[in-house]
């Protein structure tokens, strides 16, 4: 029988958790969700020292939670393997990077910062543009494959300073199966004797991570892209210990739609947000996050586009992860928000809202008014603020009129408003509804000859001091007949 599968999420703790970790995650889970008894499992890869930041385990934590992404073991739920923070575990890679010396396929290194700098330096003279050390150097290094043995003793003995090397093989293919980039092969001659254990103690990426995959009993490495450099160290490691090396699979890289990786800079310049936790703060609904995340660079093979977490769990399948690069369309985010967003109740929509406009001291009227008015606005708004922002004239006069609007103002507006109102002011309060309020324009513009905007646009810029929004008339008969005259009458004073 098969082991059951076990995978991870093995964020290092540098920053807040950007979308394409976010989506790492994601598949990580679908995955695992996707076998019976399968695991998910979260480990903070926090060893290096100098680039830990203190709130970034929270923000991951927050991040998986908001998107329903649940952990079954990882810091805060161990689970039989744990620690399951890196730093945590320290003394058990010094103990398997003494393993890999003993079996011959490491070494202690004891050179200084400027004997490596001269080392570069003279290699790069005699016509060697990546200088490393491997297999040559390191045969005129300061190492314990050149020293004495009794020299290499003394020198730990002393306490002198040193890290552990891999020590790769000169020439060999390394070879692996990668479930979606099929058969891949890199030349050990391209790569460097990798330090696994640093002159501090603390093991690097490459060892702690080869180590903790076996040690929590991994059976697929699904990872970025990025990565697929680091998998030939990582089987030579997994082949030194004798281990058996999980399963690999790695992800496309995510694209701007202006072509090229998506940095932070580019996603910048295209206004798309970079951290979970920019998405959370700007109010998107985390189950268009999931849905997008997830056909970013795969699908289900169908014309369906709408799938709950819930749904993907059962339709993920890692043969149809994409190998090309998979580019963030912002637009099509939006029109998953839309989705999402149209489906909740005005109830909840409404109650949502009171939660955001509470943090922004606005005060909203109540929940009959305010759902009829969310009724109105949902088909028109991307996210559930911009009910706010656009529908900020149900719940105040407007303030100051959208300078694009106000180019619609034109010199036959004041009279032909003018005409409307006086038809509308001999409405009494039941007849002040749309059907009766959209009549009343048609006559206006009728009588006088002119096109429906002619009215339409300064009647809305008068009632909204917007340029367009939800249905006029309907927005008109919940703002009520005293409200409308009212801002009708501050217009045509403001602007004549
Ligand atoms: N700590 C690495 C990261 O920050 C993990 C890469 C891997 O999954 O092996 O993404």
């Amino acid at each position: 029988m098969e082991a059951p599968v076990r995978v991870r999420f093995a964020p290092s703790p540098t920053g807040f958790l950007h979308i394409g970790g976010l989506r790492t995650a994601l598949y990580n889970y679908l995955f695992a969700r996707s076998h019976t008894g399968g695991k998910f499992i979260l480990r903070i890869e926090d060893t290096d020292q100098s680039r830990y930041v203190e709130e970034a385990e929270d923000d991951i934590l927050r991040s998986l939670e908001w998107c329903g992404i649940v952990v079954d073991e990882g810091p805060d739920n161990p689970g039989e393997v744990g620690p399951y923070r890196q730093s945590e575990r320290k003394e058990l890679y010094n103990k398997y990077g003494k393993e890999l010396i003993e079996s011959g396929h490491a070494y202690y290194a004891f050179d200084t910062t400027e004997e490596l700098d001269q080392m570069r330096e003279r290699l790069q003279k005699s016509g060697n543009p990546s200088p490393k050390y491997d297999a040559i150097t390191r045969q005129s290094m300061k190492n314990s494959l050149t020293l004495p043995q009794d020299e290499v003793t003394k020198r730990l003995e002393a306490g002198e300073e040193y890290v552990i090397r891999l020590k790769v093989p000169r020439r060999e293919t390394i070879r692996f199966e990668d479930l979606i980039r099929g058969h891949v092969s890199f030349e050990s001659k391209g790569l460097d004797d990798q330090v696994l254990i640093k002159s501090d103690g603390m093991p690097t990426y490459h060892l702690a991570n080869v180590v903790d995959d076996y040690l929590m009993k991994i059976t697929h490495v699904i990872r970025g892209e990025e990565w697929l450099s680091s998998t030939p160290k990582h089987i030579l490691l997994y082949s030194a210990f004798g281990w058996e090396p999980p399963q690999m699979a790695h992800l496309p890289l995510i694209m701007s739609p202006t072509g090229g990786k998506l940095s932070k800079r580019k996603a910048e310049e295209e206004g798309i947000p970079v951290n979970t936790k920019d998405y959370i703060k700007h109010h998107y609904e985390p189950e268009a996050l999931v849905n997008f995340l997830a056909y970013l660079g795969w699908s289900p093979g169908d014309d369906s586009e709408i799938h709950s977490l819930n749904e993907l769990t059962r339709l993920f399948t890692l043969d149809r992860v994409s190998k090309g690069g998979a580019v963030f369309n912002h637009k099509k985010l939006m029109w998953y928000n839309e989705q999402y967003l149209r489906e909740q109740s005005n109830k909840v929509l409404a109650n949502r809202l009171r939660e955001i406009a509470g943090k922004e001291k606005i005060t909203l009227p109540d929940d009959d008014y305010l759902e009829k008015a969310i009724e109105l606005l949902k088909e028109r708004v991307s996210k559930v603020d911009e009910l706010l922002s656009m529908g900020s004239f149900f719940f105040d006069d407007p303030k100051e009129y959208d300078p694009n609007a106000l180019k619609k103002w034109k010199e036959d507006s004041p009279v032909l408003v003018k005409e409307y109102r006086s038809k509308i002011d001999k409405l009494s309060d039941e007849e002040f509804e749309a059907v009766k309020l959209k009549s009343l324009l048609e006559e206006v513009i009728n009588a006088n000859g002119v096109g429906f905007g002619k009215l339409m646009m300064p009647l809305r810029i008068a009632v909204t001091g917007q340029g367009f929004g939800p249905d006029l008339f309907a927005s008109m008969e919940l703002l009520g007949k005293e409200t409308v005259l009212r801002r009708i009458d501050n217009t045509l004073h403001e602007l004549g």
